[in-house]
């Protein structure tokens, strides 16, 4: 038995999921923080419609680059690093 495949998160949906969609709800969430649902083809309209009306929907991302950590996803919220000064001894 295996529940490694993702199904979409829609109700009633038993689809593979190719999207995930990344959520944030501000009144209960911290800026950084990301809620992510599935969704299948057929269903990733309807699902980033409903987050997107709100002003939750921060991104709309493939499943297979998702879950890839080679995938060149820029973060939204970009780690505080030291820019460094060159030149300035
Ligand atoms: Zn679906």
């Amino acid at each position: 038995m295996s529940d490694e495949t993702p199904i979409c998160s829609a109700k009633g949906c038993r689809a593979d999921a190719v999207w995930v969609l990344a959520w944030n709800n501000p009144k209960i969430h911290t800026p950084e923080r990301r809620k992510t649902w599935l969704a299948c083809e057929e269903h990733r309209e309807h699902l980033s419609q409903f987050l997107g009306v709100r002003g939750f929907l921060k991104d709309v991302v493939l499943l297979t680059e998702w879950e890839s950590p080679e995938a060149s996803r820029v973060p939204v919220s970009g780690t505080p690093e030291s820019p460094g000064s060159p030149g300035a001894s």
